[in-house]
């Protein structure tokens, strides 16, 4: 059932069911063997992260990277903070980063720049969701699921205010809805 603050649902429940294991599949051949360190960006990636690693034939390590850029609004403050450090040390290790969306590429390029210092064996994006025309600074991302319009989205794991977080569709928000709040 949509969400009376939702216009429309852009992505549905079982698409992305099907695009998680697609992705799974890609990882479990990419990673065999291997033990890689999954990084997951909060707090939007978490539901994406949880449902990914159900798919896996091997078993990560994960842990968790705090970084902002939004504080409360629809716009990049194209200003990147660490709000929240990893726990593991990389150095050496295989490492994954698990992000719900790349809009500017300003917070993944951050968050790459930062790990690359860390000296990971190997260091690899994969993200469920991608507006690409957004995009300001060059990222490569090893690992995508959908390509998606420049609409600000909320739902399964992505917020807008903190709200929304738990639908399990990425839907587009009623524009009357952004007023409210500002
Ligand atoms: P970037 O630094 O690439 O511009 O943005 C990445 C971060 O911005 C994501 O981790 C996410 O938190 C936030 N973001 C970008 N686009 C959207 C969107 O459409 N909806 C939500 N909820 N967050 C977004």
């Amino acid at each position: 059932m949509k969400h009376a603050d939702i216009k429309e649902i852009l992505i549905s429940e079982a698409e992305i069911k099907k695009k998680v294991k697609s992705l799974a599949a890609a990882l479990n051949k990419d990673y065999k063997g291997k033990k890689p360190i999954l990084v997951s960006v909060l707090k939007g990636s978490v539901v994406f992260l949880c449902d990914l690693i159900r798919e896996l034939e091997f078993s990560p390590i994960i842990d968790f990277i705090g970084v902002s850029s939004y504080a409360d609004s629809t716009e990049s403050s194209g200003v990147v903070r660490l709000l929240m450090d990893l726990r593991e040390s990389i150095v050496g290790k295989d490492v994954l980063i698990i992000e719900d969306i790349v809009d500017t590429g300003l917070t993944l390029s951050y968050l790459k720049r930062n790990l690359l210092t860390r000296k990971p064996k190997s260091l690899k994006i994969c993200v469920l969701l991608d507006k690409k025309e957004c995009r300001l600074k060059k990222i490569d991302v090893d690992y995508t699921g959908f390509i998606i319009p420049n609409k600000y989205c909320v739902g399964y794991g992505l917020d807008y205010a903190e709200i929304y977080r738990h639908l399990p569709y990425i839907g587009v928000l009623k524009s009357e809805i952004y007023r409210q709040q500002k």
